[in-house]
């Protein structure tokens, strides 16, 4: 017997349908999508509109432990790299029990704010002094264990990191836990394949930036494998790093890897704040997926990606929560258009032919998010994974409003708790706003916490 749920009203791909039946099978995969059905008396009833959970592109887990720790102007200039030497701070001591604490609550909430599948972009390896771990693959797999007893889906994206600068420059102190030859870096890719097979997991590529790695280091990794798995990278998240690869190379870093690399649609450029247009076309044309990441941006001090030209032409982006400063899909998607207003001094900057802003940023965030996670998500159809979100149809705001208004009012007058019941591959992760293990998750959060910092 199919498992069920019955939506008064679904954002489905082809937009909002009444009364909708939802069918999915034992491994979560949806099955059936019936319009206009009446509600049977053995399905799920949902008690406000339902639609499909937000993937978040990029994740730090173990930075949530510093979220808003940082925030104290210590130095006049202060900016990403004088926040870089606190989080290394943190780093130099995170234990693995410590971080699969830490992730395990950043999971939960995650999933309370409409997040349903995370990239991990992981780049703590190794212990305090910088060797292996027994288990080289310990970091990734605890990470790996905490989105599992969260209930979150998970693109594992094991990091590369072999050097310091741009053209090869040796790492510093404070990366000593980051570091892979690329071969002990294919070692750790073949050990998590398998860690990673199953309903809502898949490993990806992943390049720290274009200062951690070398041109040949990315080639023989591309080469290692055939299959189509993601392709993530922080591309030019701040004026420095544009400046300095400008000096190595006399390119930016958006113009040296499309100069370079064959991108396509595997990839994700994380942080492609400072983009120029020939930039942006390049992006576009590929299919790449831009990873914004508005909140973390907005906190370092980073730029503002020139989302208004890259939107106009076509181009594929989603968010992430990245530093964990917020988590909140809400604001990620409401900061991606704010951000736009205040450089352009004009209202409704994000949008297509239909006009809709709220629609225009939860149904390109969905479709470029599923994009860079590689996961079949972000769609309530037929051969899906069961990844929704129950928003809230009890709340003042969202009573009498109907299909993209559902959306205007969640993301730009909403807050996070209009997150009422989130659904992973069929699972019921949180019912009525809360989920099951998150007192227990957040005293084991606070714990872990107050032995690190
Ligand atoms: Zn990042």
């Amino acid at each position: 017997m199919p498992k069920s749920l019955f939506a008064p009203t679904a954002l489905l791909p082809e937009g909002w349908a009444q009364n909708v039946l939802v069918e999915f099978d034992r491994s979560g995969i949806i099955t059936k999508v019936h319009v206009g059905a009446s509600a049977p008396q053995d399905a799920v009833q949902c008690q406000g509109p339902v639609i499909p959970g937000m993937p978040n592109l990029h994740s730090h887990a173990f930075q949530r432990a510093m979220a808003g720790l940082a925030e104290v102007a210590l130095n006049p200039e202060d900016s990403f790299w004088t926040w870089r030497d606190v989080m290394y701070r943190l780093v130099g001591r995170l234990t693995p029990d410590q971080v699969e604490d830490i992730a395990r609550y950043l999971y939960i909430d995650m999933l309370k704010a409409g997040y349903t599948a995370v990239a991990e972009f992981h780049y703590l390896h190794h212990d305090s002094d910088g060797r292996p771990y027994a288990d080289p693959a310990e970091m990734s797999r605890r990470v790996l264990r905490a989105a599992e007893r969260a209930g979150i889906g998970m693109t594992l994206l094991p990091v590369l990191y072999a050097h310091g600068g741009f053209g090869g420059r040796p790492p510093s102190d404070g990366q000593k836990r980051f570091i892979h030859s690329t071969d002990g870096y294919l070692k750790l890719q073949e050990t998590l394949a398998k860690d990673c097979q199953g309903p809502g997991r898949r490993l990806g590529f992943c390049f720290h930036s274009l200062r951690a790695v070398t041109l040949e280091q990315i080639k023989e990794v591309l080469g290692s494998s055939a299959d189509d798995r993601p392709v993530h990278v922080h591309i030019a998240e701040q004026q420095k790093e544009v400046d300095d690869c400008l000096a190595w190379s006399a390119l930016r870093p958006i113009e040296w890897l499309y100069d370079n690399v064959a991108v396509d649609g595997r990839w994700c450029l994380i942080h492609a704040t400072h983009a120029e247009a020939n930039e942006v076309t390049a992006m576009v044309t590929s299919g790449a997926v831009a990873g914004l990441c508005p909140t973390t941006e907005a906190n370092l001090g980073d730029g503002l990606f020139p989302a208004v030209d890259f939107a106009a032409a076509g181009g594929r982006f989603g968010i992430g929560s990245d530093s964990h400063v917020s988590l909140s899909v809400v604001e990620e998607l409401r900061w991606l258009e704010y951000g736009q207003r205040l450089k352009h001094e004009r209202r409704n900057r994000l949008h297509d032919a239909n006009k809709h802003v709220a629609g225009y940023l939860y149904r390109s965030a969905l479709a470029g998010g599923a994009q860079a996670l590689g996961q079949n998500m972000g769609r309530i159809s037929v051969g899906s994974r069961a990844d929704l979100v129950v928003l809230d149809g009890q709340h003042p705001l969202l009573a009498h409003v109907e299909k993209d208004d559902i959306l205007g009012r969640w993301l730009f007058a909403g807050l996070n708790r209009m997150v009422k019941d989130v659904m992973v591959g069929g699972d019921w992760v949180v019912q009525d706003g809360r989920h099951a293990d998150e007192i227990e998750a957040g005293r084991a959060f606070a714990a872990a916490v107050k032995a690190a910092i």
